[in-house]
């Protein structure tokens, strides 16, 4: 995995540790690239699984799971600290404050410190999630007025018209 290809995948692809290609009809493991094709069986300690279920066998047994992989990650991709991912192995291991507090040789407020940061680096993630893919759509839209394309926008006006008119509030109404 490398920071290009990163940004073609999608949360839940990263959360799975592989991704499906449609084209190919493959699976293929975002942490080795190994791959497995869809339509073949695979014999799996003489049981025979499909495609996806020998991916996901894959990647517990050689790469110790996605949790651990996405992890393992150099800094440079997941800007996690070693600090923070210590902590969160720990968080993995079912442990408490004070177990982590003990294991990490910092103090138990110190690691609802580092707990509270984490949840801030959540919320600001999601944030720059949305802007980065609103930033995506006004350069849409910026690209189709350049090129003068009003009827795309016409159709588009009239798709949303046509399902809000569905809504049942709308029938109700002309029911009315
Ligand atoms: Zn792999």
């Amino acid at each position: 995995m490398n920071s290009e290809n990163i940004n073609e995948l999608e949360i839940d692809d990263l959360v799975k540790g592989y991704k499906y290609n449609k084209e190919t009809n493959e699976y293929r493991c975002l942490f080795c690239e190994k791959i497995y094709e869809d339509g073949y069986i695979y014999e799996y300690n003489e049981k025979m699984v499909s495609a996806e279920k020998r991916m996901k066998l894959h990647i517990e047994e050689e790469h110790e799971g996605v949790f651990l992989s996405l992890l393992g990650l150099e800094k440079e991709i997941s800007g996690l600290s070693d600090i923070q991912k210590k902590l969160l192995s720990l968080l993995a291991e079912q442990k408490d404050n004070k177990e982590i507090a003990e294991e990490m040789e910092i103090t138990t407020s110190t690691v609802r410190t580092h707990k509270f940061y984490l949840q801030k680096m959540k919320r600001q993630a999601k944030i720059l999630l949305a802007i980065m893919e609103a930033l995506e759509i006004e350069e849409k839209k910026d690209k189709k007025l350049k090129n003068g394309i009003e009827k795309d926008e016409n159709l588009e006006t009239e798709k949303i018209f046509s399902i809000n008119s569905l809504h049942p509030f709308f029938t109700q109404y002309n029911l009315k």
